[in-house]
């Protein structure tokens, strides 16, 4: 999957960034208090039982903190994490090798994970339930089946995209828990923290002004914060003032909603192309260069979750929101919620 402009600026750095910055503790992880709360029950109650912990679904939009639960849920559970992907388990033998290596009560964690083959999530399943993989060697009237233990294990899965996850694979995940976008107070804290690691001076209204224009997402928070540092370096600067993080911010065309260029394109182009809509995702991912899969898993759920986009069966539509933020006048067909005037 792509990634939006903000992501993939940093992407090299931001893995060296990213482990300085990763909260490695429940406590250093900030907001979604729900999921926090549930997740130290079951920590301490898999520990007080000496029981590897249940396995674990987090499925919500990129960057929102899955791959960190995961690493935290090791740290918690003070065990090891293996970490792979969906994609990368291509042959069941790749699976069969990650899952045998495996220790009592290790973690494993696959990203991405509806992204497994069918093949594969076949192989999951006994593993799952049972700790023991049924392998096929050979084939045709040679075929044999031969089981392998394993050793009690936590599977932890990362989607973007729960509706893609089959339900045999769900079911089998004892706590599935959905991400939200984070509000603007807590981005500030995340920021504020990560100011103090990254040795940034930023005052609380600097960190808040990082925070509106983050997309309600912690890993944007982040690249942003870093983007603002190196923007007041270059500049010369030596003290950071509020007009120069706004200056640095409006550099990367970032509104004071958090809505990028692609995000105002997609809009645009649902007003100026379509009148509004509706219109098949796959008509606005040719129009505005994108694949479908990025605009429903990136672009969309912050569209949504502002009020700015609408999905329905027939397709993508513009709310009035929508047209207000961009300053554009409704077409009349439009202005009683589908109500022709
Ligand atoms: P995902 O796996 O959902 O794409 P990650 O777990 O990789 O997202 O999070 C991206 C970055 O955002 C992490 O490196 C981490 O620094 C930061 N982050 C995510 N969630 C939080 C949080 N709740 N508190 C502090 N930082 C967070």
């Amino acid at each position: 999957m792509k990634k939006t402009f903000i992501e993939s600026t940093f992407c090299k750095e931001d893995q060296v960034f990213d482990t300085k910055i990763r909260p490695s503790s429940l406590n250093n992880f900030m907001g979604q208090d729900l999921i926090k709360q549930r997740l130290e029950i079951l920590v301490k109650a898999a520990k007080s039982r000496s029981e590897p912990l249940g396995h674990c679904l987090f499925h919500g939009p990129p960057g929102l903190g899955k791959t960190t639960l995961a690493n935290i849920l090791a740290e918690e559970m003070q065990t090891k994490l293996v970490t792979t992907s969906g994609p990368a388990l291509d042959k069941p033998g790749d699976l069969a090798g990650i899952m045998t290596s495996l220790e009592e009560g290790d973690i494993l964690f696959i990203d991405e994970i509806h992204r497994l083959s069918r093949n594969i999530e076949e192989y999951l399943y006994p593993a799952m339930e049972d700790f023991q993989l049924d392998l096929l060697l050979d084939s045709g009237p040679n075929a044999r089946s031969v089981q392998v233990k394993l050793n009690k294990f936590t599977l932890v899965g990362a989607t973007t995209r729960i509706g893609l996850i089959s339900s045999p694979l769900r079911s089998r995940f004892s706590f599935h828990s959905r991400l939200d976008f984070y509000t603007i107070q807590t981005l500030t804290k995340i920021i504020k923290r990560s100011c103090s690691i990254l040795n940034v001076d930023l005052t609380n209204d600097q960190c808040k002004e990082v925070a509106k224009r983050s997309r309600g997402t912690p890993r944007i928070s982040n690249n942003l914060l870093k983007w603002v540092r190196d923007y007041t370096c270059i500049r010369h600067q030596e003290k950071i003032t509020t007009n120069l993080v706004k200056e640095a911010l409006d550099m990367l065309c970032i509104d004071e909603k958090g809505l990028d260029e692609m995000d105002k394109k997609i809009l645009m182009t649902i007003i100026d192309h379509h009148d509004g809509g509706p219109v098949g995702i796959k008509t606005i991912a040719a129009a505005v260069g994108e694949d479908d899969s990025t605009l429903s898993e990136v672009y969309e759920p912050y569209l949504l979750m502002l009020g700015l986009l609408k999905i329905s069966m027939r397709g993508r539509e513009a709310t009035k929101l929508a047209y207000d933020h961009l300053n554009q006048t409704m077409p009349k067909k439009l202005k009683t919620d589908g109500e022709l005037s």
